[in-house]
């Protein structure tokens, strides 16, 4: 199973809960939040993506479904 990784940066605050959750998958640019991996594979990155996505602030982070 695959999932891609977004963000809504019309949402995003940029505030980097995301970066302090988990600094292998974002980082904050210009006041923004960047996704360092777009595609995700398997079970524990998908979880871990959607852990930090239920903490994100403004719910800016999307995951949805990648075709393979
Ligand atoms: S936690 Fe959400 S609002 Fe904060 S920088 Fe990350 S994506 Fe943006």
């Amino acid at each position: 199973m695959k999932m891609r990784l977004t963000i809504d940066l019309k949402a995003c605050a940029g505030a980097g809960t995301c970066v302090a959750m988990n600094p292998q998958l974002f980082r904050v640019e210009d006041g923004k939040g960047v996704v360092l991996q777009d595609v995700l594979e398997g079970e524990e990155a998908i979880q871990a993506a959607m852990d930090v996505a239920e903490c994100c602030p403004t719910e800016a982070l999307l995951l949805t479904p990648e075709a393979a």
